[in-house]
């Protein structure tokens, strides 16, 4: 099955294209990622993945850089609460729609391997957005291959991200440093 992977970064991409590939899904990769800050970190992300790209043979489509916009207008006055799962809803949606456009019978997320965010959310919103879009949210927990996935990145010289993306994630690294220094 033709599947669209959306990849929040070349990192985590390893083994869930593997995972994917194991279950018979031929997988595309979906660059959107409007909630990375600033412009010189979204580049580092985005040339990693496509060293990653090059270096495997993954086809990855990178839809309009840069469109920060994007991501504010989503979570402007939920910073607080629901910043995260209108981000991942963001992000989702549009990769449900270019699937949908785009001939793939379905589409998954990169974001189902981080052991750090709330997987269940992302299910839900997953599938919520495939409805919408008439594919499918090709569900697979993929977080026991996050190690591994790491450990292949860090051998193969791929960028690792000190953050989650949004300058309120760098933020909260900077908070934490400075609370146990
Ligand atoms: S912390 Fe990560 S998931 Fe949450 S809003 Fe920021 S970039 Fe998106």
């Amino acid at each position: 099955m033709k599947t669209l992977l959306h990849i929040c970064c070349a990192p985590c991409a390893i083994y869930c294209k593997e995972s994917l590939k194991e279950t018979g899904h031929e997988a595309e990769g979906f660059f959107y990622n409007p909630n990375i800050h600033p412009a010189s970190e979204y580049n580092m992300r985005k040339e990693s993945l496509e060293k990653l790209s090059n270096s495997v043979g993954l086809k990855v489509s990178y839809i309009s850089d840069l469109q920060f916009e994007d991501f504010f207008r989503k979570i402007t006055f939920h910073e607080k609460d629901e910043r995260c799962p209108l981000c991942w809803m963001l992000r989702l949606a549009k990769t449900a729609e270019y699937a949908s456009k785009n001939g793939f019978r379905g589409f998954s997320t990169t974001l189902l391997i981080s052991p750090y965010q709330d997987h269940e959310r992302i299910r839900s919103i997953g599938e919520t957005v495939a409805k919408k879009y008439s594919v499918s949210f090709v569900y697979k927990d993929f977080r026991p291959g996050f190690k591994e996935s790491h450990q292949a990145s860090h051998e193969m010289g791929l960028y690792h991200q000190k953050y989650c993306g949004c300058i309120y994630s760098e933020r909260e690294r900077f908070d934490k440093v400075s609370k146990v220094s």
